[in-house]
């Protein structure tokens, strides 16, 4: 049979290995990590760092496809494997999305709207530049924030300071810190051939900067959703996507949308397909990575996705077979560090606002 490598091993690439492990495949997975939630279902393990020569070298020679489950991963080597091995979804990408500098110039040359927003290389640059700007305002660095991390909101210039620390590793972009009414994210897959479909819109809802819940169908107008998928359309077309794209964007009260970030892998927001849709984020990746036609995504029923943080793992073990509705999903990581993301539970309903309350009646997520 053929094997399907993918590079990094977290609950994305699990979730992925178990899908092409459906429909047939062997998974060899690539991590730095002994014990990866997708080490644990993987036929082959290769342990090691990202940039391991040796490790890449054995991955190609395992591999008939080999695909990734997250943009931080060692983009020198990633380029390195398109020359050796069947990389369908190619480097160019992860390099994008690896920078917020990139992506940001990216977004905005496909035509879809992003916040006004500078670049600083260093502090005294955004010192310089940031009335171009203006307050209230966003500091990113350009690598390696997830989860709100690495970023600081600046309300006037008696801050800036505040942002100083940001600069010792990465430029950073300024951005206008947007008013949204709600944020939504659209789940874009696309095959080498250009077919492309959006998976049903996911309304988020984050609390701490990390995803909380998402509310699928999102409560938008129709011509939101119109937006929101058009938007996500040209960026992918633009970036010749191959394989998986979320697309994460704030909805204004004028009813226009404004582009945040993406992530070229599937992604939080897209869990509940696993249930409520006919074909799942992560099916739907192995397919776009063969080179095989897209299946229409069609949603079965309105649902709601909760994630489950290391603090919520003890008190929903306690109840949750009391919840016949609720699909539980762990990912096998031993740590239930705070804030860790350990699982997420899907629950499809006709009564959303309903079963919203019965999620925060459970207390977990208090
Ligand atoms: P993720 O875990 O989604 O990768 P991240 O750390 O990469 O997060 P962003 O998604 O850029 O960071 O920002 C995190 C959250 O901060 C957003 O979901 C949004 O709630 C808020 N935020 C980010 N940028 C802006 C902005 N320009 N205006 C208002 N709020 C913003
Ligand atoms: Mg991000
Ligand atoms: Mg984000």
């Amino acid at each position: 049979g053929q094997t399907i490598g993918i590079i990094g091993g977290g609950q994305l690439g699990r979730m992925m290995g178990l899908a092409a492990k459906e429909a047939g495949f062997k998974i060899a997975v690539l991590d730095p990590t002994m014990d990866s939630p997708c080490g644990q279902i993987a036929d082959i393990r290769i342990v090691a760092p990202y940039d391991d020569e040796a490790a890449l070298q054995e991955l190609a020679e395992v591999s008939d496809i080999i695909t990734y489950e997250f943009e931080n991963i060692d983009y020198d080597g990633l380029k390195r494997l398109t020359q050796i091995a069947h990389v369908p979804q190619g480097a160019e990408l992860v390099r994008i999305t690896q920078n917020r500098i990139n992506e940001k110039a990216e977004i905005r040359t496909s035509g879809a709207p992003v916040a006004n927003y500078i670049e600083a290389q260093t502090f005294d640059e955004l010192k310089d530049k940031i009335a171009e700007v203006g307050f209230p305002c966003i500091v990113k660095t350009a690598f390696g924030g997830y989860d709100g991390k690495g970023q600081v909101k600046l309300d006037s210039a008696q801050q800036i300071a505040e942002a100083e620390s940001l600069f010792t590793h990465s430029a950073c972009i300024v951005e206008a810190f947007i008013p949204f009414t709600k944020e939504i994210s659209v789940i874009i897959q696309r095959n080498a051939a250009g077919q492309s479909y959006c998976l049903p819109i996911a309304e988020n809802i984050h609390k701490n900067h990390i995803l909380h819940e998402s509310i699928i169908p999102a409560r938008v107008s129709p011509n939101i959703i119109i937006q929101a998928e058009e938007a996500a359309t040209k960026i992918a077309d633009h970036l010749e996507l191959v394989g998986t794209l979320a697309v994460e964007m704030f909805v204004l009260e004028n009813g226009e949308i404004i582009i945040n970030e993406l992530a070229p892998r599937p992604h939080n927001s897209g869990h509940y397909s696993i249930e409520a849709c006919n074909v799942s984020q992560f099916h739907q990746h192995v397919r776009a990575v063969c080179g095989w036609p897209l299946r229409k995504p069609k949603l079965w029923a309105p649902c709601i996705m909760v994630n489950v943080l290391g603090e919520h793992v003890a008190p929903l073990k306690k109840v949750v077979m009391n919840y016949p509705d609720w699909s539980i999903h762990l990912y096998g990581k031993s740590e239930a560090k705070e804030k860790r993301k350990m699982g997420h539970v899907t629950i499809m309903t006709d009564q959303i606002e309903k079963t919203l309350k019965e999620i925060d009646a459970t207390g977990i997520w208090a």
